[in-house]
């Protein structure tokens, strides 16, 4: 028996193969399997039209600064992010030399909506 099953969504496996309509079977908190499934479960959700994804890699953010104070990344995360990818722009916090400090806590407030005094 299954803790969760999704039944009739079209699943986007991260791959990059074409997507496909399967049930998704979850238990302890992982999935178990993909297919045509019949089990019981605790609970089901007809997912029929909608897409069902194991998350999204975001691969140009700024969240370079937040993440300290917002370590979830909430503004991305909302969205069905799973993954960022941070040091864009040729800009990131760290590794940064003692004399450039100065030009990373100016840019960051503007490029990234982080506040001057993080
Ligand atoms: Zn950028």
């Amino acid at each position: 028996m299954y803790d969760l099953l999704l039944k009739g969504g079209r699943i986007y496996d991260g791959s990059g193969m074409p997507s496909s309509y399967a049930d998704v079977g979850i238990s302890g908190g992982k999935i178990v399997e993909i297919g045509r499934l019949n089990g019981g479960a605790k609970r089901t959700l007809n997912v029929d039209g909608l897409a069902v994804a194991p998350g999204f890699i975001d691969p140009h953010t700024h969240l370079d600064a937040q993440l300290f104070w917002d370590p979830l990344g909430t503004s991305s995360c909302f969205h069905g992010v799973t993954s960022v990818v941070v040091g864009n722009c040729g800009l990131s916090l760290a590794p940064a030399k003692p004399e450039d400090r100065d030009a990373d806590q100016k840019f960051c407030p503007r490029g990234s909506d982080q506040p001057a005094r993080a």
